[in-house]
């Protein structure tokens, strides 16, 4: 344990929020420094909350001025891949230009320990499945390619300055803090689970993209795994880059496959309603497959997913959603 403070960058947003709680309860002093622009405030009951933004030089120095801080958790990026095709810029300059910014501040300052979000979209279309940190990386967006060229300059960096960083790359983010204080608030929401859960507390359809993939039902398959699961590998990764001395790139996944049309079958069940589907055109930039091997995070971080089945996951997101519509309902 240390009373320096790790940085939680992009805090207030879903992963962001989770692991600063998570951070928080492990004893750990933590400072959030967000924009607020997806972010919620709300979601940071715990630690400091720093208002700034990356692209600013300014606000960078203010923050790692005032805080001592050991180590960088660097989950602040656009992550619509959707929209990441139609306006490119908007997502190399924030997902890029900010985390040059932020590297610059970190060398500033001396702080050479950073834990960074990647993801499963990096791969592209997967050639070989499960998928292991070895497997081609070509994006087939921008915001795979942002999240991979980051990556690239976080190996430079080391070589060059002895930045020292570990990469996780999640796979599909899904649930809610077990005990519903914060959970997944996006607007707008694109994501299935939660569109899945928030059509069955409204008994409105739910659309299905494209149920004629080359998978057993026609439908994609995904590896969901728990944000508090993701909190904890955080934690995990930190230690290692202070144990090791080393940087790494760890896959963060439950190793498992579940398609679109799995998914919506045990919300039915874990919700006890129907949930109506749409079947509507493939969207584009999606693989049919993406399932993780985690074997790397397990066997070098000895991280273990405490919420290794889909209902486990989904029962927290159901709590949270059923929090959500309440709280939503005209008084
Ligand atoms: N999906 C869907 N309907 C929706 C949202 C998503 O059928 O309203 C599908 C999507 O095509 C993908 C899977 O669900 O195959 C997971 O999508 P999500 O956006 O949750 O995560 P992604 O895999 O894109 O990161």
């Amino acid at each position: 344990m240390t009373e320096k403070y790790v940085l939680v960058v992009g805090g207030a947003g879903y992963i962001g929020s989770h692991t600063n709680l998570y951070l928080h309860e492990a004893g750990y002093r933590t400072v959030v420094f967000d924009n607020l622009v997806y972010g919620h405030k709300s979601a940071v009951f715990c630690g400091e909350l720093v208002t700034g933004d990356l692209a600013s030089a300014d606000d960078l120095e203010a923050v790692f001025t005032q805080y001592d801080i050991a180590c960088v958790m660097h989950f602040a990026a656009y992550a619509y891949v959707g929209e990441s095709v139609q306006d490119p810029q908007k997502y190399y300059e924030n997902n890029l230009a900010g985390t040059l910014n932020l590297l610059a501040a970190m060398r500033r300052h001396e702080v050479s320990d950073i834990v960074f979000s990647s993801t499963c979209a990096s791969y592209g279309v997967p050639v070989a499945l499960p998928i292991t940190e070895s497997h081609p990386q070509q994006p087939i967006n921008p915001y795979g390619a942002s999240k991979m060229m980051v990556e690239r300059i976080l190996q430079d960096y080391g070589r060059a300055y002895g930045l020292r960083s570990v990469v996780l790359r999640y796979f599909n983010a899904a649930g809610a803090d077990p005990q519903c204080r914060i959970g997944e608030d996006h607007a707008p929401e694109t994501h299935l689970i939660p569109l899945v859960l928030q059509a069955a507390a409204r008994g409105t359809p739910v659309r299905v993209f494209g149920s004629d993939y080359d998978t057993p039902d026609g439908t994609c398959i995904r590896d969901y795994i728990h944000v508090s699961d993701l909190a904890a590998a955080h934690k995990l990764a930190m230690d290692y880059l202070v144990n090791t001395g080393q940087s790494a790139i760890f896959n963060l996944g439950n190793e498992q496959g579940f398609s679109v049309k799995e998914v919506i079958k045990l919300a039915e069940t874990v919700t006890g309603r129907p949930v109506h589907v749409n079947y509507c055109d493939r969207r584009p930039g999606d693989p049919a497959e993406l399932v993780a091997s985690a074997d790397l995070a397990r066997t070098a971080l000895g991280w273990r997913p405490a919420y290794n089945t889909l209902s486990a996951i989904l029962e927290t997101a159901w709590a949270w959603t059923k929090r959500m519509e309440e709280a939503s309902k005209p008084l």
